[in-house]
């Protein structure tokens, strides 16, 4: 079923407050067709009636953009205002295990995952059943489809490592594609129970992950893991080599989950989407430029070839984003709305219900304040969402905006009397928007003093 003015405030990990025009949930993939035609239904429907409304009230209707996003468990996104985007909230569960699935491997099993199951859940499920590969990753709140997509990463492992392939729906064409990650496994040909498309997906383009991205972009409905009944714990990570070599995953799952504990707040206590920012990534030299600087910095090589970007001639090294920001003075700012946290500071966290705008505003601040002091720029590592039409109509029918209407009758009636006095007209409909754009760049103003002398404070 298709909704309409749909909040998505208790769908997010931030809890910001905002609205989808367009609001569906998906429970099985068989759902996808259907649930596809319904949505192409009702947004014939809507844009009749905004056509309608607009036209009887004298505005142009311009043909709206249409964009789709999935939503999984919104831990690593930041909705703000009326989302003109169609939102498909995605619970698609199940997991089944193929064992013997490659030749000559009866170590490794393959698992299809339904995309709305919470990787939390999946790890569970491994654990119990012997199953393994991405204990590193426990703690990592969201969905698998999500994971996969955003190649979530942790303490040394991403999920990657572990990927196979996926199943993806194109809203474009509306066809389902299976796309498998380069692999040198040999699938069992004589296995019956595998899905065929397993089998054929040699000829579709390949999955290729780099940090924290993906080339995917539909909607994966399941994803393909394989997993090794061997353990092999990986300890190399900071924080993680002094564990015993022989810990076993279930401890070492456990063990993380302690570590992540100290190190982040709880968001459903402290509401925020993880790592606000990637870990920026430069060039080696730029790298000992800045580190002549600021002797303290500290940069990794990246020894992952799925890291590299377009640039592989040079050695990449990856900075610690949290550690720039630390060092700008800003770890643990906050004000009665937002701030940024006490235990790690790539994580803002919405302490009092500030709205998404506030906390994008509050994130310009801190990626300004990080460029001016090293000359870096930070990219957000959290999905922006803000996708909207804008139209006339919408704050004519908002009764929070009823005041529009009158402002516009307001300046008919001083237009008019300006024009049969010879005077000069002054819409009060320009002079509200002037102040309202003052209003918000004086709340940036005395945001960016306010973090600034906390950060002068914190430097001293
Ligand atoms: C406290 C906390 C700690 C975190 N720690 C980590 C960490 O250690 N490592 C890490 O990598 N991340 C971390 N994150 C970020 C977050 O957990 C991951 O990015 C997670 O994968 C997001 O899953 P989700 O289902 O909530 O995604 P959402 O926020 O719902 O969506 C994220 C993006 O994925 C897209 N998407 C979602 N589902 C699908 C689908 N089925 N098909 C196509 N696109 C889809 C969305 O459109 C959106 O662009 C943390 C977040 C929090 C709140």
């Amino acid at each position: 079923m298709v909704h309409t003015k749909t909040s998505l405030k208790d769908k997010c990990t931030f809890k910001t407050g905002a609205t989808a025009r367009f609001y569906a949930e998906i429970n099985c993939v068989e759902e996808i067709d259907t649930l596809m035609e319904e949505i192409d239904c009702q947004i014939s429907e809507t844009i009749d009636e905004i056509q309608y409304g607009s036209k009887a009230l004298g505005f142009d209707f311009p043909k709206p953009k249409l964009k789709y996003y999935f939503l999984g468990e919104g831990s690593n996104t930041l909705f703000h205002g009326n989302i003109d985007e169609v939102v498909i909230k995605n619970q698609i569960k199940g997991i089944k295990v193929f064992e013997n699935a490659f030749e000559n491997k009866p170590e490794l099993v393959l698992l299809r995952v339904g995309s709305g199951e919470l990787f939390e859940d999946l790890l569970s499920f491994c654990l119990e059943n012997g199953y393994y590969g991405l204990e590193n990753l426990s703690g990592v709140p969201g969905t698998v489809g999500a994971a996969a997509v955003g190649n979530i990463g942790a303490y040394g492992v991403e999920q990657a490592d572990c990927f196979f392939g996926a199943s993806e729906y194109n809203v474009k064409d509306r066809k389902t594609i299976y796309r498998k990650k380069k692999n040198k496994l040999s699938i069992s040909k004589n296995h019956i129970e595998l899905p065929e498309e397993i089998l054929t997906a040699n000829l579709n383009p390949e999955v290729v992950f780099s940090y924290r991205h993906s080339n995917i972009d539909g909607f994966v409905l399941s994803v393909d893991y394989v997993f090794s009944k061997t353990p092999k714990p990986i300890l190399n990570y900071r924080g993680l080599d002094t564990l015993p070599k022989d810990i076993s995953p279930k401890e070492l799952a456990e063990e993380i989950i302690r570590i992540r504990d100290k190190k982040i707040e709880n968001y459903k206590d402290f509401p925020n989407a993880g790592s606000f920012f990637q870990n920026p990534i430069v060039p080696e030299s730029t790298f000992t430029i800045l580190k002549s600087k600021f002797p303290d910095l500290h940069g990794f090589k990246l020894d992952n070839q799925a890291d590299l970007s377009d640039n592989e001639q040079e050695t990449l090294m990856k900075l610690s984003a949290a550690q720039l920001i630390e060092m700008v003075g800003l770890k643990g700012y906050r004000n009665e709305k937002y701030g940024i946290s006490k235990l790690h500071s790539l994580i803002i966290i919405n302490y009092n219900d500030a709205t998404g705008e506030e906390l994008l505003m509050f994130s310009k601040v801190i990626k300004n304040m990080v460029n001016k002091y090293f000359s870096i720029t930070l990219h957000e590592e959290v999905r922006l969402h803000f996708e909207t039409w804008n139209l006339e109509i919408d704050k004519y029918q908002d009764e929070s905006n009823k005041y529009q209407q009158e402002v516009d009758e307001i300046d008919e009636i001083n237009n008019i009397e300006a024009m049969l006095e010879g005077k000069e007209f002054v819409s009060l409909k320009e002079v509200l928007e002037k102040e309202e754009e003052y209003k918000v760049q004086t709340m940036k103003d005395e945001l960016e003093i306010s973090m600034y002398n906390y950060a002068q404070k914190k430097l001293l």
